[in-house]
C-alpha cells in the first residue's frame, strides 16, 4: 500500500493518521480539451491581462514590505460584487474575509469552529476535500447520504435528522452541489441553521458555483440578516475565470470573521494576489460575461445526454454528472485517448464533465460516440 512514511531510515516520520494517505488532485494532464476540474474554460483578453499585469507591476515595487494583513480595499470590493450579484445590501467590510481559494477559507472556518472533539457533517457525494479540511484540523467528519441518483436531491428533513443524530459543531451545505451539480432551496438551509441554533453550531454554504444557479434561485446570501449562525462561501475560480489566482471569500457575522482571523497565518493573502484579485473585480463584467453562454451550454449538453439515453443529475453549475454504461473507467480513458479528459468522481458508474467552450463540448460529444456508443 502507498505509504507517506518514507521506509529509508533516517527520514522524519510523519503523523501515523497520514499514513498511506495520497496527495488530494485530479491529473493535470496537457490535452486539447480539459474539462475535469471545473475552470472556467474562457481566459482573460489581453486587453484584461495586460492590465492585471500592470497591477502585478505595481504591487512589485512595494514587496519589500508586508501586504496590508487585513485586506480591507479587496474587502470592500468583494463586499460590493457580492451585494450586486445576489441582490443583497453591501456586506460591511467586517462581515468579508478572503483566503488562497476557498479551499483555504473553509480549511480556516474547521480550524477555528472545528477540532478536537468537534463533528463536522456534510451530505455525500459531496466535494472531495472536505474530509481532508477535517482530517487536517482534527475534526470528526460524518457524511450522512443525499437522495437516490439521479436527482441526488437532499431534503429539510434528510438534513435536520442527520443534524439530531451526530450532533455536529459545522454543517456543510454545498449549492450548487459538487459533483452532483443540484442547487438547494433557502428553506432547507433556514431549516438547516435553526436545528444547529440551540447547538451553537456554524452552517458553511459552500456557493463555489453560486454564479451559475439557474435564474430564480437566490443566493443563501439573502439569508445572512436573519442566520447569524451562517457563513456563505465563494470563489473567484469558477464562474469568474480566475482560478489561477487563488482567491476564495466568506460573507458571515463579523464574529465569525473575527475567529477565522485568530487562526489565520499572518499576511495569508499576498500583495500581488490582492492586486490582480481587486484588478479583476474592476473588470467583473468581462470576467462574467460567459457565465450565460456556460449555462446555456450546460443546458444543451444535458440534453444531449438525456436524447443518448444517460441518467444525467440536474445542475445548477458548471458541470454535468451522468451515468455511463459499463466500466467507467474504460469510458473516461477513451474520452482521454480523444484529447478529452473529465473526471471520474461520484458514484461507480457515474462521470462528470466540466463545461468548455462550443468548441470543447463538441469534442466531448464526438469522442463519447467512441467512449459509450449507444
Ligand atoms: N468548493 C467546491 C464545492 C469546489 O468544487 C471547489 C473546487 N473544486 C472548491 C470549493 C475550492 O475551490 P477554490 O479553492 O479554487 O476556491
Amino acid at each position: 500500500a502507498p505509504t507517506t512514511v518514507p521506509a529509508r531510515p533516517g527520514i522524519p516520520v510523519p503523523r501515523e493518521d497520514l499514513a498511506g494517505m495520497h496527495p488530494y488532485g485530479a491529473p493535470q494532464l496537457d490535452v486539447p480539451h480539459m474539462l475535469n476540474v471545473n475552470e472556467n474554460p474562457f481566459p482573460p483578453s489581453p486587453a484584461l491581462a495586460a492590465a492585471l499585469g500592470a497591477a502585478v507591476t505595481e504591487a512589485a515595487a512595494g514587496l519589500n514590505r508586508y501586504p496590508d494583513r487585513e485586506f480591507t480595499a479587496l474587502r470592500s470590493d468583494l463586499a460590493a460584487y457580492v451585494g450586486a450579484e445576489a441582490q443583497v445590501p453591501t456586506p460591511e467590510v467586517d462581515q468579508v474575509w478572503a483566503a488562497n481559494g476557498s479551499n483555504e477559507v473553509m480549511h480556516q472556518l474547521m480550524l477555528a469552529f472545528g477540532g478536537p472533539g468537534r463533528t463536522a457533517l456534510g451530505f455525500a457525494p459531496h466535494y472531495s476535500m472536505y474530509p481532508e479540511y477535517a482530517r487536517d484540523t482534527f475534526t470528526r467528519w460524518v457524511a450522512a447520504p443525499r437522495g437516490p441518483a439521479p436527482d441526488f436531491a437532499l431534503t429539510a428533513e434528510q438534513v435536520t435528522d442527520a443534524i439530531a443524530q451526530h450532533d455536529p459543531d459545522v454543517v456543510v451545505l454545498t449549492s450548487p452541489n459538487n459533483p452532483t451539480g443540484t442547487a438547494l432551496d433557502l428553506e432547507l438551509v433556514r431549516a438547516a441553521a435553526a436545528a444547529l441554533a440551540p447547538r451553537r453550531g456554524l452552517l458553511v454554504v459552500d456557493e463555489a458555483y453560486g454564479e451559475f444557479r439557474r435564474d430564480g434561485v437566490p443566493s443563501a446570501l439573502t439569508l445572512l440578516p436573519e442566520l447569524p449562525n451562517l457563513a456563505v462561501s465563494r470563489t473567484m475560480s469558477k464562474a469568474f475565470a480566475l482560478a489561477g489566482a487563488r482567491v476564495g471569500y466568506l460573507v458571515a457575522d463579523a464574529a465569525i470573521v473575527d475567529a477565522i482571523r485568530i487562526v489565520r497565518l499572518p499576511y495569508h493573502l499576498s500583495a500581488v494576489t490582492q492586486a490582480v484579485a481587486r484588478t479583476a473585480l474592476a473588470h467583473a463584467e468581462e470576467l462574467l460575461s460567459q457565465v450565460k453562454v456556460l449555462r446555456e451550454e450546460r443546458d444543451a449538453l444535458a440534453e444531449h445526454l438525456l436524447a443518448r439515453g444517460h441518467e444525467v443529475a440536474p445542475s445548477d453549475a458548471n458541470f454535468i454528472l451522468f451515468h455511463v454504461g459499463g466500466d467507467r473507467h474504460a469510458v473516461w480513458q477513451t474520452l482521454l485517448d480523444h484529447g478529452v479528459l473529465i473526471r471520474e468522481v461520484g458514484p461507480e458508474g457515474w462521470l462528470r464533465v466540466s463545461i468548455g467552450t462550443p468548441d470543447d463540448n463538441a469534442a466531448f460529444r464526438t469522442a463519447l460516440e467512441e467512449a459509450d456508443p449507444r
